[in-house]
C-alpha cells in the first residue's frame, strides 16, 4: 500500500503518531519512574526484533502515521539501534523521526545516530546540580548526560530538546537555570508536570508544580511571557521569553489535551497501547509471529483505532483524592503497566 489514509477515532482523532519503545530496561532508576528496588522485566524472547518493528511500523504508516518517536527505557541500551534508525528513516512516509534519551550514553551514538538519519533528539534532564542528579536518578550519571547533549549538538541536531520533570521542593527552583543551559545549545526545554502514570508510585498531588507555577515562576525571572498561538498535536505548548527565547510546557497532568491525541505507544514486546494511562493494550506481536498478513495487521489496527474513545489524562482530572494510578503489586504482575515499559 503506497498511499496514507486517515483512520479517526470515536472522536476523530488521527493515527498520526507512533511511539516505540525498543527496550524495557533502563540505566537510571529516577524517582519519579523507577522508584522500586526491583522490577519485572519482558521476557527476552518476546522482545520485538528491528524487522518486526519495521513490519509493523510500516502497517501503521499505511493507516496514516507519519510520526515515530524512538523511546524505552533507555533506548540507546538496544544493541545496534542505529540499524532499526537507518530502515526508519529510509521510510519516506516518516516525515519526522526522534528519539527519546537519557543522554548516559549519548556521547558515543550522537554521530552514528546523526549519520543513521535520525532527525530529532529530546534528552531527559531534571536538574543540573550533579548531587541532586544522582538523588534523583539514583546514578552519579550527570557529566555523562551533559557530554552526550553537547555530542548532539556537535553531531548536527539542531534544536535538542530538553525535557524536564518538575517537581516541588526538588529541583522547581532549577527551571531558569535549565533555560540558561540551554541558550548558548540552541535548545529548547520543555517543563513537564510530574504525571500520576502507572510506576510513579511515589506520586502525590503535591509534589505536582502546574503549569500556571512553572509560568509564574518564569515570569517572575525573566517578566511577562507570551504564549504562542500555535494549534498543533504536540504535547508541549510553547510560550517566548521577554528576548524571545522558546520553551514548552507539557502539562498532562492539571491541564491535559486529550482532544489533540494522535498519539499511541507500541512496547518492546508489541503490546499497543492508546493512552498512557490505559490499564490494558492490544498484543500486536502474537499475530504477527503466528503468521498474519500485512492487511490483517492493518485490519486489526485499524479497527481497534477506530473504537478507540480514551481520555485517559482527562478523565484523571475528575477524580478528588488522585493518587498514583497503580498499586505496586500490580505493576510487578505485569510490566505493560509501567512508565518504563510505555515509554512516555
Ligand atoms: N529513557 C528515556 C528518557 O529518559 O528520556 C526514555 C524513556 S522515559 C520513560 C520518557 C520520558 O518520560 C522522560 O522524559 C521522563 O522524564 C518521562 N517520565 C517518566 N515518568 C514520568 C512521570 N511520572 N511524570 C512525567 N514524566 C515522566
Amino acid at each position: 500500500m503506497t498511499t496514507s489514509m486517515t483512520v479517526p477515532d470515536r472522536f476523530g482523532r488521527p493515527l498520526r503518531s507512533l511511539r516505540i519503545s525498543v527496550t524495557d530496561r533502563c540505566n537510571l532508576r529516577c524517582q519519579y519512574c523507577m522508584p522500586e528496588p526491583d522490577y519485572a522485566w519482558l521476557p527476552k524472547d518476546t522482545l520485538l526484533t528491528f524487522e518486526e518493528i519495521v513490519g509493523i511500523t510500516d502497517a501503521f504508516c499505511d493507516l496514516g502515521v507519519n510520526r515515530v518517536r524512538i523511546t524505552g527505557g533507555e533506548p540507546l541500551l538496544r544493541r545496534d539501534l542505529t540499524a532499526l534508525i537507518a530502515s526508519l528513516a529510509a521510510r519516506p512516509r516518516i516525515h519526522d523521526l526522534a528519539l527519546t534519551t537519557n543522554g548516559v550514553l549519548l556521547a558515543t551514538q550522537a554521530a552514528a545516530l546523526k549519520a543513521a538519519g535520525l532527525h530529532r533528539i529530546t534528552v531527559s534532564l531534571d536538574t543540573l546540580d550533579r548531587r541532586r542528579f544522582r538523588d534523583i536518578t539514583r546514578f552519579d550519571s550527570l557529566d555523562a548526560v551533559l557530554d552526550g547533549i553537547a555530542a548532539a549538538a556537535a553531531a548536527g541536531f539542531a534544536p535538542i530538546k530538553i525535557d524536564t520533570v518538575v517537581m516541588r521542593g526538588v529541583n522547581d527552583h532549577e527551571l531558569p537555570a535549565l533555560l540558561e543551559y540551554a541558550r548558548p545549545l540552541g535548545a529548547e526545554v520543555r517543563f513537564i508536570e510530574y504525571m500520576d502514570v502507572g510506576g510513579a508510585t511515589q506520586w502525590s498531588p503535591h509534589a505536582v508544580v502546574s503549569r500556571r507555577d512553572i509560568l509564574a515562576a518564569l515570569e517572575q525571572s525573566y517578566g511577562p511571557i507570551v504564549a504562542l498561538d500555535e494549534r498543533t498535536s504536540a504535547p508541549a505548548d510553547r510560550f517566548a521569553l521577554p528576548d524571545g527565547r522558546i520553551f514548552g510546557v507539557i502539562s498532562s497532568t492539571t491541564e491535559p489535551f486529550c482532544d489533540s491525541c494522535d498519539r499511541s505507544r507500541l512496547t518492546a514486546d508489541g503490546m499497543w497501547l492508546m493512552c498512557l494511562y490505559a490499564r490494558a493494550g492490544t498484543d500486536l506481536r502474537r499475530p504477527l509471529r503466528a503468521g498474519a498478513s500485512d492487511e490483517e495487521l492493518r485490519r486489526l489496527i485499524a479497527t481497534v483505532w477506530r473504537s478507540r474513545a480514551d481520555r485517559g489524562a482527562e478523565e484523571r482530572i475528575g477524580f478528588a483524592a488522585r493518587e498514583p494510578l497503580i498499586p505496586v503489586s500490580a505493576l510487578k504482575k505485569d510490566a505493560h503497566l509501567e512508565m518504563h515499559t510505555r515509554g512516555g
